[in-house]
């Protein structure tokens, strides 16, 4: 068993930190699934046992986005949000139609070329010339596509949207990296898809959202396994689903939905990232890397002023049992990744070695 003292600060940004009872629950589950004598990993897909785990899970992601009754339904598929890039074509681009996309960081890029393999795809908007450190505000969806899709929360650079443009055509969200932490009115998308690693479970399904209404419009032929209309006629066991994983998401969600749900998670985020961002604000030995209000309460970006003094930090941040905060490769410098799970407690730790760093190398010339 993982002791307090040596359990990390975990700032992964995926798979990432979850709820300690989450994996507390999930090991014994692995062990014996509710006492039945046959762990979660042997029972089949068509039991009992799973099939209530996934009627909640489905019911329970509609509930926590407010979308139940609204002609929504939820999906944990495989494939990670990566085949949601191709998915999403497959069932919304009509033959010869049409899709707009806003290109706001690595992830939507990667999106807009699957689309492209099915039809003429517009990108609204980029900020790939300023390296995506921020987010493209004033652009025009064109009326006639079929649909808009945008990446709510840019796991690598760091921002986030903080609205979403009003249209008429369906819209499409990737909310990998944000997903359960904040309120929106998530209405507002026809679809939304999230691989579970970043906010809600282990790496393994992604949950997907989608108003039934938008689908089977395209004219083209989906092959099954694709087809989101054959997944929700079969209740999300078109074929075996990964059992493990939307459990595990269950857990993740049930735990959100006692301490109060979206509304009150929002909170905690709100307070960890305004913890964090004012100190890089204020020690004169850091710089933020993205627009100020477009900084991601999830995924925090960060430089140090002076690169010579890297080990200095590195050493600092290890000894202080921090782990995963290395920025990405292709942005460099630091992130931290501050998804639900991550207590204050933690973020509060980081602070203090960045303060303490601030007066280990102001006392010194270089
Ligand atoms: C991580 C991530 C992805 C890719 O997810 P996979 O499950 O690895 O395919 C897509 N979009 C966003 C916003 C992400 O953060």
């Amino acid at each position: 068993m993982i002791t307090d003292t040596m359990k990390k600060h975990n700032y992964s940004a995926g798979p990432c930190i979850l709820p300690q009872e989450v994996f507390e629950k999930s090991a014994e589950a692995i062990l014996d699934y509710n006492n039945s004598g046959l762990s979660i990993l042997e029972i089949s897909h068509r039991s009992k046992e799973f099939i209530a785990i996934m009627e909640e899970a489905r019911a329970l992601a509609l509930d926590l986005l407010g979308l139940t009754g609204k002609g929504y339904q939820a999906l944990f598929l495989s494939g990670g949000a990566s085949l949601e890039f191709l998915m999403v074509p497959y069932n919304l681009m009509k033959v010869d139609g049409k899709a707009a996309y806003l290109d706001s960081g690595t992830w939507a890029s990667n999106a807009i070329t699957e689309a492209k393999a099915f039809g003429e795809t517009v990108v609204v908007a980029s900020s790939k010339s300023d390296n995506y450190t921020h987010i493209p505000k004033d652009f025009v969806i064109p009326a006639e596509a079929d649909y808009f899709h945008c990446t709510s929360n840019n796991t690598i650079f760091g921002t986030q949207m903080k609205s979403f443009p009003k249209t008429n055509i369906p819209v499409v969200c990737d909310m990998s990296s944000d997903i359960f932490s904040r309120v929106i009115d998530f209405t507002q998308f026809d679809l939304i898809y999230a691989g579970a690693q970043k906010n809600m479970g282990p790496a393994g399904t992604t949950l997907v959202i989608v108003k039934e209404e938008i689908l089977g419009k395209t004219g083209r032929a989906i092959p099954a396994i694709l087809d989101y209309q054959k997944h929700i006629k079969a209740e999300s066991m078109y074929n075996t689903p990964p059992v493990f994983p939307v459990y595990a998401s269950l857990l993740t969600m049930q735990w959100l939905k006692e301490k109060g749900g979206v509304a009150a998670i929002e909170i905690e985020n709100n307070a960890k990232a305004e913890l964090l961002y004012t100190e890089i604000d204020r020690n004169p030995y850091f710089k933020g890397t993205v627009a100020k209000e477009d900084r991601s309460s999830m995924n925090a970006t960060f430089l140090l002023e002076n690169e010579a003094h890297t080990p200095i930090f590195d050493t600092l941040w290890k000894e202080a049992g921090i782990s995963g905060i290395t920025g990405h490769r292709s942005v460099g410098g630091y992130r931290a990744s501050m998804y639900n799970a991550l207590p204050i407690e933690s973020v509060q730790v980081l602070v203090d070695v960045m303060q303490d760093f601030e007066s280990k190398v102001s006392g010194m010339k270089f």
